[in-house]
């Protein structure tokens, strides 16, 4: 590992990333890359979780494309010193700010959209001017081998290469130096990334998780409701990390939004096994999700295959804060629904939890919205609808709180891989004295009538 990261630092000090063109060079690679491993990524990730070519494609691929095509196209603007107004204090002098490549940086990513967390934040760290280790997680093992096959053909390990591994390959990456360290995963394991951290003064950037609500008002459109929420839980059979975690539903319409939730389940072919839906990663979080599940308040659902890892979308009703499923992160295809009275009464519940990295709320009254928005602390989200949040890369990506620190996406994260260099420039035509010893009264009359200006 040391290793590893000396060449790179090597390589960084050469100065050869701090080219612009050289940047968008690395990115073209990266994007010809994907584009003639397409077949190879879709097979990895099928064998892995029996993710579709659909989902693939549009949940994992694509928006890596539309990354590097965005950076590509604006990189020119994102990287350029910006001007700033100085102040008559420092007359003549110019004031800029310089954006500059943080150096050596780490990508940790998660399993549940193996290539999109792992490549994403490898975009934004090359377009920022950075060399990349990337150390993907170890769950996918044929996406996590694909990935090593692609930029060992690709890169030069200099620059960007890939350590594959589990726990204890992590925790020796960290003991390394790195300037910038960009993790996905869990909170419980982003305190340890944040702790190693520290030992280097190395900042972060924490994408972690948590229980993200959907807030459904009795003012919402319940059928367009329910379609979007169903298909945002159930996308990934639910591993996804701003899948709506639980439900909070006004009480007059909790029979019928159950109804429906049931009929879209259906129409939307979860809930058999087919190829339109995932299995879930791997045995341990099939049975953790098995413990979750409270059989008495099953409303739908609660099949499933331990062979398979077939996990049948599971509707659960009439649900308290006491129960299993709401003391995690859910991280699967169980739906906790809790009904509510009042607003205040569903916003008392969310905000009685750590500050989520999503929160959904359905209605059609403005007051509601702006409501939520202001009294409920959350990393992102959407209104009337859940997850597409995410592609809208003018939106910045993250957590808050116990859900993340910093975000990224679009400039953003070229913003997360980069020092802002502040710099006033001056020439030394003139030069002023009433800074310079020895200080006169005259000269504190006019230091007062300076710095009033
Ligand atoms: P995880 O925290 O178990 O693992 C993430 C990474 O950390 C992996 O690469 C893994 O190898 C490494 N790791 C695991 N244990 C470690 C340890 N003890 N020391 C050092 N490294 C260790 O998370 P996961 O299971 O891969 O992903 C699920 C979690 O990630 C969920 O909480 C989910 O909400 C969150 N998540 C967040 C986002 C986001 O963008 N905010 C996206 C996807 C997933």
């Amino acid at each position: 590992m040391k290793e590893i990261v000396e060449k790179q630092r090597k390589f960084y000090n050469s100065n050869a990333t701090k080219h612009i063109r050289f940047r968008k060079a690395q990115l073209k690679t990266l994007q010809n890359a994907l584009q003639e491993n397409e077949t190879l990524l879709h097979d990895a990730i099928y064998k892995d979780f029996k993710k579709s070519e659909f989902d693939n494609y549009s949940t994992e691929i694509s928006l890596l494309y539309k990354d590097i095509k965005e950076a590509r196209k604006n990189l020119f603007q994102w990287a350029r010193r910006k001007h700033v107004f100085t102040s008559i204090l420092n007359f003549p002098a110019s004031s800029y700010i310089v954006p500059e490549p943080l150096g050596v940086c780490l990508v940790i990513g998660a399993w549940n959209y193996p290539y999109q967390l792992s490549f994403a934040p490898v975009i934004a760290a090359i377009a920022a001017g950075n060399t990349v280790v990337l150390k993907p997680s170890e769950l996918p093992t044929h996406t996590a081998a694909a990935m090593t096959k692609i930029v060992k053909e690709n890169f030069d390990p200099a620059f960007f290469t890939v350590v594959e591994g589990g726990v204890e390959e992590t925790q020796e990456l960290l003991k390394q130096k790195f300037d910038k360290i960009f993790f996905t995963g869990s909170t419980k394991v982003g305190k340890i990334v944040y702790k190693a951290a520290a030992e280097n003064l190395t900042p972060v950037t924490l994408e972690l998780g948590g229980k993200s609500p959907a807030i459904v008002t009795e003012s919402c459109n319940l059928k367009i409701s329910v379609k979007r929420l169903v298909w945002g839980k159930f996308l990934n059979a639910g591993q996804t990390c701003i899948a709506p975690d639980y439900v909070l539903v006004h009480n007059s319409i909790e029979k019928k939004f159950l109804e429906q939730t049931k009929q879209e389940i259906i129409s939307q072919h979860f809930a058999f096994e087919n190829d339109n839906y995932l299995q879930i990663i791997n045995n341990v979080n099939f049975d953790r999700l098995t413990k979750l599940i409270d059989s008495e308040k099953i409303y739908f659902g609660g099949e499933s295959n331990s062979e398979t890892r077939y996990f049948q979308p599971t509707v659960m009703q009439n649900v308290t804060l006491d129960d299993a499923v709401m003391q995690e992160e859910i991280f699967g295809p169980i739906l906790p629904v809790i009904s509510y009275n009042t607003i205040e009464e569903a916003i008392s519940i969310v905000n009685s939890l750590p500050k989520p990295l999503s929160c959904y709320v359905f209605t059609k009254r403005d007051s509601i919205k702006r409501k939520v928005l202001k009294e409920i602390s959350f990393g992102g989200g959407a209104i009337n609808d859940t997850v597409m949040h995410i592609t809208n890369s003018n939106l910045p990506f993250g957590g808050v709180g116990h859900s993340g620190i910093g975000n990224y996406h679009g400039e953003a994260g070229f913003k997360a891989f980069t020092h802002y260099k502040s710099v006033m420039d001056k020439p030394t035509w003139l030069d002023p004295s009433i800074r310079y010893y020895p200080h006169t009264p005259f000269r504190l009359k006019l230091m007062r009538w300076f710095l009033k200006l």
